[in-house]
């Protein structure tokens, strides 16, 4: 592993950040509530880090119950005003105007998602073209709400009487998101564009961890001229503003992305006022591969499954499958390309891994490093921490581990590989070990027999399998969990469908 940074922290690590983003941060960010940019009721706010300085970037206000009230209340002014009745046309020009100001301010974007997460460059620009092509295509799917023509009732027509039945989309109403710290454009984006192609109106909360670029995209939103209220943005802590959001008996359906466990609270708290759920919730997902797989493709690759992001991705595969044959070759290849990432603060475009998220998620990563050294699990690569400024810990793999281990079994979200071998057993047998898991988010499976690869894919209980590469995301790819890994699916046509009702109309004529 090499790294470009000096040991003492330096804002922004010594880079220099944009004159724009240096005046982003400097702003004293508010709330964005019926088109206003706010206070919290209470004057709170929360600071928000740079996790590869560990230094103070900004601050924000901090919401609570009563500021979701308030966000909740216009919400539901503008979806029953004028914004309920807007055609998907016009929704869909609104979305194109605001891909066009993302794009225009991707450059801002970048330094702020950098900045505020701790992910590397190369990451950060694929957020923010993904960004604009995920609005992009939500704006096109805004034109294609459609319903169908079906029989009507046999005992209205039995008695000689003709009759209509057609089923109509409409708005599911007023939206609470909740999303997590690990993509923060992305997430938003995610979140915000199928809602608003359905006609939806939003009360979004971002992580109290990364709040930058979604307050920016709030401002964006008001330029491309959504009307007051149709998206609010309010800032604040997961037990305070987004329980409150949750427990509203004003809002229509929760979207949650964020760990299992706060998804179980999510749905505890929606059955008492039956609001509609969708959960992305976590993972541990399994790669697969098999003795014939391209070596030179597959130790880059199941190194990128586990070390994007420094492990903080939902879809990481963490749970690696290795036939005991080329377990060396494999490792080796692994071993070669992670320790040769380069590390340090995303400004410097060079580096290719950051910090974690923060002091606390580094300490607990680190205890599950050492829980996997104390239960015999073999280290192969890193696991200590780096003795620099920020929230870094390198790569770290471990071999020989077994089904029991907690470091095979939960999810770190960290830069954790844990290896286990398979041997000859039929792919039915294979696919018991790989499926003994309660997630069921992603996965990939490595081999140049095709037979193989669709077989293996149809039975791994997961939402998304890639063959030969990990976690093939995009736009229109449907994308959520089996198991405890979620309700629903994002992106794509389906990702809409968690946004719209389906009304069925029938006419006795
Ligand atoms: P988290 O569950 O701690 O927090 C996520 C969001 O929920 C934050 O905005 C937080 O403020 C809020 N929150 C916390 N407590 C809450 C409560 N009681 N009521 C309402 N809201 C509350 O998760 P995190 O640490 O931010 O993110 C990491 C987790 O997210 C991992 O488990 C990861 O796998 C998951 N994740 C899943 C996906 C996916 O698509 N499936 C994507 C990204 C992350």
């Amino acid at each position: 592993m090499t790294t470009s940074d000096t040991l003492e922290a330096k804002p922004f690590g010594g880079h220099k950040p944009a004159p724009a983003t240096l005046d982003f941060l400097a702003t004293r960010h508010g709330l964005l509530i019926d088109g206003v940019w706010t206070e919290s009721a209470k004057g709170e706010r929360i600071e928000t880090v740079d996790p590869a300085t560990g230094l103070v970037i900004a601050s924000v206000a901090a919401g609570d119950a009563s500021d979701i009230d308030r966000a909740v209340a216009a919400a539901r002014r503008a979806f029953e005003g004028a914004w309920g009745r807007t055609t998907g046309a016009e929704r869909s020009r609104l979305l194109t105007k605001l891909a066009q100001l993302i794009a225009r301010d991707a450059d801002l974007f970048f330094e702020l998602e950098i900045l505020d997460n701790g992910m590397p460059a190369a990451l950060s620009r694929m957020i923010v073209d993904g960004a604009v092509d995920l609005i992009d295509y939500y704006a096109g799917a805004a034109r294609r709400i459609e319903g169908t023509t079906t029989a009507s009732p046999e005992h209205l027509v039995a008695f000689g009487g003709e009759a209509l039945t057609y089923t109509t989309r409409e708005a599911v109403g007023v939206v609470g998101q909740i999303i997590p710290w690990n993509v923060p454009l992305s997430m938003a984006c995610l979140k915000l564009a199928p809602a608003l192609a359905a006609g939806c109106a939003v009360v979004l909360k971002p992580a109290e961890e990364t709040p930058l670029s979604t307050l920016h995209l709030g401002k964006l939103i008001q330029e491309a001229g959504f009307p007051n209220g149709v998206v609010n943005v309010v800032n604040g802590r997961g037990e305070t503003a987004g329980a409150a959001l949750v427990a509203h008996p004003d809002v229509d359906k929760i979207a949650f992305t964020g760990s299992t466990e706060v998804g179980r609270l999510i749905v505890r708290e929606a059955a008492t006022t039956m609001k509609k759920v969708s959960l992305e919730l976590g993972g541990k997902s399994p790669v697969v591969v098999f003795p014939d797989a391209d070596l030179d493709l597959a130790g880059p690759g199941v190194a990128m499954a586990t070390f994007f992001l420094q492990g903080q991705n939902c879809m990481a595969g963490t749970r690696i499958f290795v036939h005991e044959k080329i377990h060396d070759a494999l490792v080796e290849r692994i071993k070669a390309f992670a320790g040769a990432m380069k590390v340090g603060h995303g400004l410097d475009p060079t580096n290719q891994f950051g910090p974690l998220i923060s002091a606390g998620h580094r300490a607990r990563v680190l205890q599950r490093i050492e829980e996997a050294k104390a239960s015999g699990a073999e280290l192969v690569l890193g696991g200590a921490p780096l003795d620099r400024p920020g929230f870094f810990v390198p790569p770290t793999i471990f071999t020989r581990t077994r089904p029991d281990m907690k470091v095979w079994r939960e999810e770190i979200f960290g830069p954790v590989m844990s290896i286990q071998t398979f041997g000859d057993e039929d792919l039915d047998a294979l696919a018991r070990r790989v499926n003994d898991s309660p997630f069921g988010l992603s996965g990939s499976v490595w081999t140049r027999d095709l037979s193989t690869a669709h077989r293996m894919a149809a039975r791994i209980r997961s939402g998304h399998v890639s063959i030969n590469c990990h976690g093939a995301v995009a736009s229109n790819i449907p994308f959520g969990g089996y198991k405890e890994s979620g309700w629903g699916r994002e992106f794509g046509r389906e990702g809409l469908d968690l946004y719209l009702e389906t009304k069925a109309v029938t006419a006795r004529l």
